[in-house]
């Protein structure tokens, strides 16, 4: 099985192989309180991104080392890529545009990005 996570107008997003999670994280940092992601990581060869350049926004800060990326159309951000700290490519997807997941039923853990 597999699930997407989109933006709204469908120009990006991110298909991942696997069943949906059940948990997921929520953060502080600057940049999810303000977007309100709710994201779940996975290594990169388990996603393939669907992000056209000139469709693709990529915004980063502080140690430039995760790529917060949006649509240039429509403006949602269904995933953004990086490297965890073991140098492994991960993508984190946002679950908020997996449509089929049932947010409700997510099991949170909240991330202190803050404090980082
Ligand atoms: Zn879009």
């Amino acid at each position: 099985m597999s699930y997407a996570s989109t933006c709204h107008c469908g120009a990006i997003g991110a298909t991942i192989s696997g069943d949906l999670p059940a948990e997921a994280m929520t953060c502080n940092c600057s940049i999810c309180r303000r977007k309100g992601t709710v994201l779940h990581f996975v290594p990169a060869g388990e996603a393939t991104l669907e992000a056209p350049a000139d469709k693709l926004g990529d915004y980063t800060f502080n140690k430039n080392a995760i790529h917060h990326h949006f649509c240039l159309v429509c403006g949602c951000t269904p995933f953004t890529t990086g490297t965890d700290p073991q140098g492994n490519e991960m993508v984190a997807v946002n679950l908020r545009c997996v449509p089929e997941c049932d947010l409700d039923r997510l099991k949170l853990t909240a991330i202190d990005g803050a404090s980082f």
